[in-house]
């Protein structure tokens, strides 16, 4: 993305997207209470970028990756794709739109069934939603194979026969097999070996700039986020903290949490910012109960009374952050 985003349509807009699930209890199954996964999400995603998300388990992020696709359905808000919103749209009309839109598990093994070959399993939603016939399905279960660095005799075998990082191809080349415009990748490379890591990571990056991909990039390490990411979502018990470019939050973080993952993370070169050494302390609150006002105030070390009562909008342009004070104004 090389232009100013104020002069971009975005390709998806989230706005005010919630997630609840019900807390049921006694015998009648009552309710008595919410479990916020996803509480007040708000941002866009333009065309040809790479949106991280990062945040501790539990934050959300997979949760709100889940429900771009309808994966889950959403409490309240909206998500406006193509003039549509797909939080409130049929699941039927739903499923004509999942050619554009499609995701990427940390575990792929889990989601292709073990008795199918894997030319099989990539065939499939082509001919479900019938774009293809079964030979030019084949052939391009071939290309796709080529595309993502499998060989294409491999399409007779199991998933069980590959390895993580060949699986990941897997899950990638499933994904690519309808053209999407966007991808939620979900922790695609967290179960993976550093340099297998590394290897689907460019592989991911390639396929972008060959096929003119979007992607929402789901991670709980900033390692992999910082890599592929040109701007970053930093959620916090279901909530947005920051929101900027992947350059300012690691070298000008706003918020306390985001200063505090990064501390987490260790700095591959001395020079590039000089960083207080703020730890995080405690659990993170339960998100069936989470603090009144700024959902932080139980573990920032700057909480002060208004952050006890009103929670902080999250505020700015182009670097957006949800915080009473933030670092630049407190360091003025
Ligand atoms: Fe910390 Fe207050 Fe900012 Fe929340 S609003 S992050 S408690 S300083």
């Amino acid at each position: 993305m090389n232009m100013p985003l104020d002069q971009v349509k975005p390709l998806l807009q989230v706005k005010h997207l919630k997630k609840y699930y019900p807390i049921k209890k006694g015998v009648i199954s009552k309710t008595v209470g919410y479990v916020k996964a996803v509480d007040d999400v708000s941002f866009d995603i333009y065309p040809g970028e790479t949106m991280g998300i990062v945040g501790e388990s539990g934050c959300g992020k997979s949760t709100t990756g889940r429900s771009l696709v309808r994966l889950e359905d959403p409490t309240a808000g909206q998500i406006i794709f193509q003039g549509k919103d797909l939080a409130n749209i049929s699941h039927k009309e739903m499923r004509k739109l999942r050619t554009d839109l499609q995701i990427i598990f940390q575990d792929p093994y889990s989601s292709l069934n073990p008795r199918k070959r894997i030319g099989d399993l990539l065939a499939e939603p082509l001919l479900a939603h019938k774009l293809a016939t079964k030979e030019e399905a084949d052939k391009k279960v071939n290309e796709i194979m080529e595309i993502v660095g499998l060989p294409k005799q491999y399409k007779n075998r199991y998933p069980h026969q590959f390895s993580g990082g060949q699986r990941q191809r897997i899950g990638i080349a499933r994904a690519l097999m309808l053209r999407p415009k966007l991808i939620i990748c979900d922790e695609p490379v967290s179960a993976l070996d550093v340099s297998i890591q590394a290897q689907v990571l460019n592989l991911l990056k390639d396929l972008q700039k060959s096929l003119n991909l979007t992607y929402v990039f789901i991670a709980h390490g900033l390692g992999a986020v910082k890599y592929i990411s040109d701007r970053i979502t930093v959620m916090y018990l279901g909530k947005v903290m920051e929101l900027a470019t992947t350059r300012d939050i690691f070298e000008n973080p706003k918020h306390p949490y985001t200063e505090i993952l990064l501390n987490a993370y260790p700095i591959p070169n001395p020079h590039e910012r000089n960083r207080n050494q703020m730890v995080i302390e405690g659990d993170v609150p339960s998100p069936a109960n989470p603090p009144k006002g700024c959902v932080f105030h139980t573990r920032c070390p700057f909480a002060k009374d208004i952050c006890r009562e009103k929670a902080p909008e999250l505020t700015g342009k182009a670097h957006l952050v949800a915080c009473h004070f933030p670092i630049d104004e407190r360091n003025a």
